[in-house]
C-alpha cells in the first residue's frame, strides 16, 4: 500500500485515499486530521474513532506518514522567533515567527536558496538549490504550532525563496493550509510575496486563490531596480504595473508593496515623488523596512528617522505607508538575512 502523506493532502483527498484503501471515509479523514493536524497528536490512536476501529487503526500505523519536522535551532528575541528545519535531503530552511497585536504570523520559506539573486538578500547569495514540496512548507506550519509552541493565524511566503517560482506547489500548499478541517488557515490571512515575476502574478491571478498579493519593489526606477535586483533585467517596473492592473484584487483592496529602505540609494524625497507617482494609479500600501544588515551586502541600515523621513515624503503624495522597524535582525531573522552561512536568514517584515 502507498504511503499517505498526512501533510500533503486535504480532508476531502484524505477521505478518498480511506475509502480506496479501507472501505473508510470522511468521518475517519476528519479525525485524523483533527487529532494530527489540529491538535498535534500524532498518537491519534488513542481517539475515539480509532479505539473503536482496531482494524483500521493497525493499517494506518503501517501507512500512515505522520509530521515529524526535525527542528535543529529555535533562536528568539523580544517574540521574535527563528526556527531551522532540517530536510530529508540533508538541506535546512528558515522559518521565522513574527508576534503581532492579536496574532503571530509565520514567515515561511518556499525554497532551498533563491534563483532570483538580489544583491541586499543572504538567500539571493546561496544560489538556488532546490524547491520545497508543499508537505514541507506546511511542515513549518505544523513545528511554529507544535514544537515553537505559537498560535499561527496568518502566513507570509517571504522567507527564503521567490513563490510564484515555485508555484505549482505553493499553490497546492495554499490549498491544504487554508483546508478548514485541517490547517484552517484563512486565505485572506495568507500573503504571497514576489520579486516581480510578471508570469506568476498573472498566474496567481488566474489561480482564483484569492490571497494577498506583495511586491517587493524596492526602487521607483528601473535603473535602480536593476542595481538592486536582477529580476528588473526581465521585467520592468512597468511590466509589474501592468500585471498589477490585469490582477483581481477581488475584497484584498490593496496590493503590498515592499521597500526595503538603503540610504544613499533610494531615499531621497526625489525618489520618494518618482515612487509615488508610479503607484498614483494602484491601490497600495507600501511598507516601508530599513535595509537589514547581510554578510554579502555592505550597506549602512537605515536609522528610525530615515525611515520616518522617507515615509513623510509618501505620505504627502498621499500614499498609504506603513513604517516597519526590522524585526529579529539581530536573530538573522530580518528582512534579506535568512540563509547565510553560519545558519542565519531571511525574512521580509510584513
Ligand atoms: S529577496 Fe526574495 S526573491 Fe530576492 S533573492 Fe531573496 S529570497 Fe529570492
Amino acid at each position: 500500500m502507498e504511503p499517505i502523506h498526512i501533510m500533503e493532502l486535504t480532508c476531502q483527498e484524505l477521505a478518498e485515499r480511506l475509502k480506496t484503501n479501507y472501505g473508510k471515509g470522511m468521518h475517519h479523514a476528519q479525525a485524523l486530521l483533527r487529532e494530527i493536524i489540529r491538535h498535534g497528536n500524532r498518537d491519534f490512536h488513542t481517539a475515539d474513532e480509532f479505539m473503536r476501529s482496531p482494524k483500521l487503526t493497525r493499517l494506518l500505523s503501517r501507512d500512515l506518514v505522520l509530521p515529524e519536522p526535525e527542528i535543529t535551532r529555535i533562536v528568539s528575541e523580544e517574540g521574535t522567533v527563528k526556527f531551522a528545519m532540517k530536510l530529508a535531503c540533508g538541506s535546512e530552511v528558515e522559518s521565522v515567527v513574527i508576534p503581532m497585536r492579536n496574532h503571530n504570523t509565520l514567515c515561511l520559506s518556499c525554497q532551498v536558496g533563491c534563483r532570483m539573486g538580489c544583491r541586499f538578500c543572504e538567500t539571493g547569495h546561496m544560489g538556488f538549490v532546490r524547491n520545497l514540496t508543499p508537505g514541507e512548507m506546511a511542515a513549518q506550519v505544523f513545528a511554529a504550532r507544535f514544537i515553537v509552541k505559537k498560535n499561527i493565524k496568518n502566513i507570509v511566503f517571504m522567507g527564503m525563496g521567490e513563490p510564484l517560482d515555485n508555484f505549482d506547489a505553493v499553490r497546492r500548499a495554499i490549498v491544504i493550509l487554508s483546508d478548514q478541517r485541517g490547517f484552517d488557515i484563512a486565505r485572506s490571512h495568507i500573503t504571497v510575496s514576489t520579486a516581480g515575476l510578471v508570469s506568476g502574478i498573472d498566474a496567481l491571478g488566474r489561480s482564483g486563490l484569492n490571497v494577498h498579493l506583495a511586491v517587493s519593489l524596492n526602487a521607483s526606477n528601473d535603473r535602480i531596480r536593476e542595481s538592486l535586483m536582477p529580476v528588473a533585467f526581465r521585467h520592468s517596473m512597468e511590466d509589474i504595473r501592468q500585471a498589477l492592473f490585469r490582477f483581481p484584487l477581488g475584497n484584498r483592496g490593496l496590493f503590498l508593496i515592499g521597500y526595503v529602505l538603503i540610504p544613499g540609494l533610494n531615499d531621497s524625497e526625489e525618489q520618494a515623488l518618482e515612487l509615488a507617482e508610479y503607484l498614483k494609479p494602484l491601490p497600495v500600501r507600501v511598507n516601508v523596512i530599513p535595509l537589514n544588515k547581510t554578510s554579502a551586502f555592505n550597506r549602512e541600515t537605515a536609522s528610525d528617522d530615515d525611515v520616518h523621513r522617507f515615509a513623510s515624503y509618501l505620505e504627502k503624495q498621499g500614499v498609504f505607508v506603513v513604517k516597519r522597524w526590522s524585526r529579529g535582525s539581530r536573530l538573522q531573522a530580518g528582512c534579506g538575512q535568512l540563509g547565510n552561512a553560519d545558519g542565519a536568514s531571511r525574512v521580509q517584515d510584513l
